[in-house]
């Protein structure tokens, strides 16, 4: 009998994935199907379906569930069920008005032109994409690059029941990290785990990041250090050169009886309190009992306040999700408390200054910006080891330096202060 919490609205997980000889038959007949092609955004959503990361979900989503997920975060296909974010698929005119309800289509990643997946079409409808935004990202900002997504997606949405047939890429490419909510379960069980804490991770592990998962094992019986390894935005740092940072961490900082790394093939959408919410529906699949939720999780630019995300737990109903959010202030390392601390414990106001060869100039919180941190690395000085350990900035230095001999990127890390981009 498992001690950790239950799957989301069911009592066993519902990964979608077709196996063995049952998946060389269902190739073989997708091939002769009408294809229907999937941006990157939903073949992550597709992917997740697959592994059982969004238990109970057969499929994506019909009209009233696209509708209750918006307006109330509730689908009413499955009794009301809490869910916080729309999971559907688009295609063009054309291919929907050639698409019979009853007929099964394939499912293929437009960006790698490889097929993934079967849909049997129960539904085919429109959606008023402008209010879709408003709801869920609380902004209809075609700047803002979830709702950019949304807007540029077909005009019709194609919902049913899907069948999933390939991993993509992900279980060679991230061999070791790439994890199925059932491995982490099975792993969780075996060190005799209850509660485990999920450290979301699309940024390097910098020492805020440390200190906040240092917490959560001194709260929970251990920390799942969960990376995104889908796709981010331009600039972002890619998962692989996160995913050797976050290695070298481990090793030499964690009990590793207390840790364990893994990683999830979903796409950033960006939708901060929403996406929050959603973080936690998956991370429960997983066997999570605790979601780290810091500074401005899962948001961009200016959209949400820093901490729209940890409240919109105290919003949604008592008994939505069996796991719980556990809220951190921002962190950082402050030169006069001699220690990691955050604005919850540090009484010092003032913010440390570093200069531009990395050398501390006084004062007292170190937020490091992301573009100061970027002029370091790229010009090969010194980053202060408050912010980051040695082991980490050296494997950053080689990502940049490689960057640098290729054309320049337009924003390697992106703007604001790396110390607050936790999720
Ligand atoms: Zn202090």
């Amino acid at each position: 009998m498992s001690r950790l919490v239950p799957p989301h609205g069911s009592p066993v997980l519902r990964p979608l994935l077709v196996e063995s000889e049952a998946r060389e038959e269902e190739l073989k007949r997708a091939a002769r199907l009408k294809k229907i092609p999937m941006s990157s955004r939903e073949t992550s959503d597709l992917l997740m379906m697959g592994i059982g990361a969004f238990t109970p979900l057969e499929g994506f989503m019909g009209y009233d569930d696209w509708k209750g997920c918006c307006e109330s975060l509730s689908l009413p296909s499955y009794g009301g069920l809490f869910w916080p974010v729309p999971i559907t698929l688009s295609c063009d005119e054309e291919l929907a008005s050639s698409l019979v309800p009853g007929e099964e289509a394939a499912l293929w990643d437009a960006e790698t032109e490889s097929l993934v997946g079967l849909i049997r079409v129960r539904e085919k409808y429109r959606i008023d994409k402008q209010y879709e935004c408003r709801e869920v990202f609380r902004t209809a900002d075609p700047a803002h690059p979830g709702v950019r997504k949304v807007l540029m997606q077909g005009p019709v949405n194609v919902a049913g029941p899907v069948r999933v047939l390939s991993e993509l890429h992900y279980p060679q490419a991230f061999a070791g990290i790439y994890q199925r909510p059932a491995e982490a379960r099975r792993i969780f069980e075996q060190r005799g785990w209850s509660t485990v804490a999920a450290l979301q991770l699309r940024n390097p592990m910098h020492n805020s990041h440390a200190y906040l998962a240092w917490i959560a094992i001194e709260i929970c019986d251990g920390v799942y250090i969960h990376q995104l390894i889908g796709k981010l935005k331009e600039g972002d740092i890619p998962a692989e050169v996160r995913v050797r940072a976050v290695e070298a961490l481990v090793n030499k900082y964690f009990r590793k009886d207390r840790v364990v790394q893994g990683g999830y093939p979903m796409e950033m959408r960006y939708a901060g309190p929403r996406e929050a919410l959603l973080h936690a529906v998956f991370r429960q699949n997983y066997g999570c009992s605790h979601l780290i939720v810091g500074r401005d999780h899962a948001g961009v630019g200016n959209y949400y306040g820093p901490f729209d995300a940890q409240r919109i737990f105290d919003e949604i109903p008592p008994d939505a999700l069996a796991i719980r959010p556990l809220c951190m202030d921002w962190t950082f390392y402050c030169y006069e408390c001699g220690s990691m601390a955050s604005m919850k414990t540090c009484p010092h106001d003032s913010e440390a200054v570093i200069d531009e060869n990395g050398q501390y100039r006084g004062g007292a919180r170190l937020l490091l910006s992301g573009t100061l941190l970027r002029k370091l690395l790229s010009e090969g000085k010194a980053v202060p080891p408050e912010f980051s350990r040695p082991e980490v900035i050296a494997i950053l230095r080689e990502y940049y330096d490689s960057l640098h001999r290729r054309p320049p990127e337009r924003d390697a890390v992106g703007s604001g202060s790396a110390a607050a981009a936790l999720s």
